[in-house]
């Protein structure tokens, strides 16, 4: 539609075909950058820049005098007047005036071609089976998604939707381009009618499914796209958000999955499928294996506290007990301080733990005198760390254990004495 647009705007030649690769063009402007990087204005273009959702081309721009020095383009953008800025990696040795050749990415297009003509059809597909309006796109590096203006979605839905959007493209159809006034547009029944005020709109039709105002770059016929894959939803503030890939991305996040899953699935010597069961049973054993590891240690506790009791003389009709274990844990130990405490009566129980997470554990049976909190603060002012307890039951983690040990038999002597 160059005949409709300002002669000062750059001629968009993606408007009207978007397998056009290579084209040639005049160097309008070489303008700076607001954040000073190099760019080049042409009177005419095939490079899409960023918009509707969709992420810009790269490729790059040669000056037809000296072809070989190719000049990367590695961002597109288009700006408020209409003008499409080609954001170069080096410094453009361009003047104004100077006839360039560009060149397109075309793995890159295509990608995006199949992505965005992908959108439309999954977005028509919500439309049409439940009423579900799509109402934004984000087209990113490995996935691309759409906002379903929705309460709920459910998995059953999700999978029509994606069932119905790859009929779409099996069947191959017909995917093309028009301009229409907006006038003519109001009685053709678009899926979306953009707000900005144009007298011309730029539609796409995918043949006898989804007619929408879009200024995209999109396959000729649904085939191209080659399927579309939903992966994860999630709910928004507005709606929902569906993830999906389309075309080689499917393959490649398919792809992708499989690795992972096959790699779980050697792991736990089970068949790709069973994966998920075979997790929730190892799940299961491990649960219960931590239920069995708990008892034992309560029954190791025991018989340790009716051991250290038998071993320890009276001494002033009580017991002092003092031990440190070099491969227990703190749940030990408390473990143990609490059945001492329970089997007799008259014990005060220093017990520390100086491996690992070193930790201190001091008890008394109810009904003695001393005060453990207040003893677990003393020890610690010594040796570092932070702890404290009730007058029965304390517990600490010392920053250092050098000497500790000694400690604790001086403590439960300086009581005894
Ligand atoms: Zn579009």
């Amino acid at each position: 539609m160059p005949a409709l647009l300002d002669p000062d705007m750059t001629e968009h030649l993606y408007y009207q075909n978007s397998f056009l690769y290579e084209f040639d063009a005049e160097v309008v402007d070489v303008p700076p950058t607001a954040d000073s990087r190099s760019a080049v204005i042409l009177d005419r273009t095939a490079f899409y820049p960023t918009s509707g959702g969709q992420v810009f081309d790269t490729g790059w721009i040669c000056p037809q005098e000296a072809v070989e020095a190719k000049l990367r383009v590695i961002e597109v953008t288009e700006t408020e007047d209409g003008q499409i800025l080609h954001v170069l990696e080096n410094s453009p040795s361009l003047a104004k005036g100077a006839r360039v050749h560009g060149l397109i990415d075309v793995e890159r297009r295509r990608d995006h071609m199949q992505q965005h003509s992908g959108q439309h059809i999954l977005s028509a597909a919500f439309l049409r089976l439940f009423n579900m309006p799509t109402v934004s796109f984000h087209m990113g590096a490995e996935s691309c998604s759409i906002d379903l203006d929705t309460k709920n979605l459910k998995a059953a839905q999700v999978e029509s939707a994606e069932t119905l959007a790859n009929d779409v493209v099996m069947e191959n159809r017909p995917v093309s381009i028009r301009f229409v006034t907006r006038e003519e547009a109001r009685g053709l029944g678009l899926r979306k009618i953009p707000p900005v005020e144009r007298d011309q709109l730029r539609l796409i039709e995918v043949d006898d499914f989804d007619l929408t105002a879009c200024g995209g770059t999109h396959v000729a016929s649904t085939g191209q796209i080659g399927s579309i894959l939903l992966r994860k939803t999630e709910k928004t503030r507005q709606g929902w958000r569906v993830e999906f890939v389309c075309g080689k991305r499917a393959v490649a996040t398919a792809r992708h999955d499989y690795t992972v899953l096959a790699e779980s699935a050697g792991l736990l010597s089970s068949h790709v499928w069973d994966t998920a069961q075979q997790i929730r049973k190892v799940q299961d054993e491990s649960r219960a294996s931590r239920k069995e590891r708990e008892h034992l240690m309560e029954e190791l506790a025991e018989s340790y506290a009716t051991r250290l009791l038998a071993e320890t003389a009276e001494h002033k009709g009580r017991k002092f007990i003092v031990h440190t274990f070099p491969d227990r844990d703190l749940t030990f130990i408390k473990l143990l301080g609490q059945r001492l405490t329970r089997q007799s009566a008259e014990v005060i129980a220093f017990l520390g733990v100086t491996s690992g997470q070193p930790a201190l554990v001091f008890a008394q049976s109810p009904g003695q005198p001393f005060d453990m909190g207040a003893l677990m603060k003393e020890i610690l002012a010594r040796f570092g760390g932070r702890g404290g307890g009730s007058k029965d039951m304390a517990q600490g983690g010392p920053a250092q254990i050098e000497g500790l040990e000694t400690a604790l038999h001086e403590l439960a002597a300086r009581l005894s004495g």
